[in-house]
């Protein structure tokens, strides 16, 4: 399918190397980047209880034009200095082709959200570029949707890219979105990239994190991506779904041992 190299990331100082599918991959950290502080105690916390790459969004795309949307370039300065004092590297989202030089600056892996899944000129310019991208499965994509997503970005040269599967609308509204736990062995075989599990978006919900987690990893998945923040109750964008610093440290233990007997 697409000739993929393995995808490799460095931390800032090129100390450590990530390998995406030798390494546990762990991404962590808040829904949206909201202060240097939230961001900078986060990182410490979940870096200390084993996360290999910190997460953090300056640019949210929000169902409401009326909540948070984001510090954006003041978002992504903080992520720039967190990310050099933590020596972690960083993924954020990338919502319009008109941020992408800006965003490039800092990230090291880019993220195409779920709502700009099928956005062929952002996937297209997106393809251009030289860092790994993310691609998060559509809100309501189908597998083969998805795929073709991920070809247009091949197509324009870049071929490190990161399958998330993050959950789809279905029926059940119990939980915000249904995970597709099928999809990660799917996509593995029908694509042969690297497939992340996103618990946090696909539930919603803070305790449902931590079973989803395991459940991918049972599946096949090469890593998880969790949201994680100091006060969850106080967050400005997805609380409900993000774990404590402890519920983060209690989940990455049990991770672990599922790891060793995989
Ligand atoms: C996110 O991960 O920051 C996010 C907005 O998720 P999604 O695009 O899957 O809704
Ligand atoms: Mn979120």
């Amino acid at each position: 399918f697409i000739n993929q190299k393995k995808i490799r990331i460095h931390s800032p100082s090129g100390k450590t190397v990530i390998e995406f599918g030798r390494d546990n991959i762990v991404i962590a950290g808040p829904c949206a980047i909201e202060s240097y502080e939230q961001l900078l105690e986060t990182a410490n916390s979940v870096k200390r209880s084993g996360a290999n790459i910190l997460r953090g969004g300056a640019f949210k795309p929000r169902t409401s034009p009326r909540s948070f949307s984001g510090l954006k370039k003041d978002g992504l300065e903080i992520l720039k200095k967190v990310r050099e004092i933590t020596d972690m590297p960083v993924i954020t989202e990338v919502m319009d082709i008109r941020d992408i030089d800006m965003i490039y600056e800092t990230a090291d892996i880019l993220q195409i959200g779920s709502r700009n899944m099928q956005n062929f000129s952002l996937l297209k310019e997106i393809g251009k570029q030289d860092k790994p991208v993310m691609l998060k499965r559509g809100l309501s994509a189908t597998i083969n949707e998805w795929i073709c997503s991920a070809e247009y970005i091949a197509a324009e040269g870049n071929e490190n890219i990161i399958m998330c599967e993050r959950g789809i609308r279905t029926y059940s509204d119990y939980t915000r979105n249904t995970m597709d736990i099928s999809a990660i062995p799917v996509i593995k075989e029908k694509t042969g990239l690297p497939v992340i599990a996103d618990p946090s978006h696909a539930t919603g919900i803070r305790n449902l994190v931590e079973p989803m987690a395991l459940a991918s990893i049972v599946a096949g998945a090469d890593g998880i991506m969790t949201e994680v923040h100091p006060e969850p109750e106080e967050a400005l964008s997805d609380g409900e779904q993000s774990l404590t610093f402890d519920m983060f440290d209690e989940m990455m233990k049990k991770i672990d041992k599922i790891r060793k007997i995989n």
